[in-house]
């Protein structure tokens, strides 16, 4: 059976650390399966974060994921439970609560503003399926 896959985004606020969350990536044992950069408009954005429509924070995320470029990626883990992991790994939405060498610490580490949370990962297996169906095909999947 296929390994369960995840889609990671590097944030615009991170784009000068993509490098740095591509070699995280790999050294935790992920197989990088898709990779693009991709430049969301904000309603792209809202598409992409529908389920938070009715938040205070809607319109202000969307602005920001559509204001620099976006390094997308889809996840897999030989050990499986790949979206878990990837969580694990990017750790609590707020970077400010986020544990000692996660992704969101070590690269959004004293942030103010909740949005600039510097990466994401799927929540479940529907968000995750879903999300890379949006951004994805499948001839670009490995
Ligand atoms: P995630 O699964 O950890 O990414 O968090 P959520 O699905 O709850 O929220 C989606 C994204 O919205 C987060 O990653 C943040 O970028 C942003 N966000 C969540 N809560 C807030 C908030 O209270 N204020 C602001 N400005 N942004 C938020």
């Amino acid at each position: 059976m296929a390994e369960e896959r995840t889609l990671a985004l590097v944030k615009p606020d991170a784009a000068e650390h993509t490098r740095g969350f591509i070699e995280n990536a790999k050294e935790y044992g992920f197989y990088i399966v898709g990779q693009k950069v991709v430049w969301f408009t904000p309603s792209d954005a809202g598409i992409f974060y529908l389920e938070h429509k009715t938040k205070s924070f809607y319109t202000t995320l969307c602005l920001h994921m559509a204001s620099g470029p976006v390094t997308a990626m889809v996840l897999e883990h030989p050990l499986g439970e790949t979206i878990k992991r990837w969580r694990m790994r990017i750790a609590d939405t707020d970077p400010n609560n986020a544990a000692d060498g996660t992704l969101r610490h070590r690269f959004g580490g004293g942030r103010k503003e909740l949005h600039r949370n510097v990466v994401h990962g799927s929540a479940n297996p529907k968000d995750a399926e879903r999300e890379i169906a949006l951004l994805f095909t499948g001839l670009e999947l490995a």
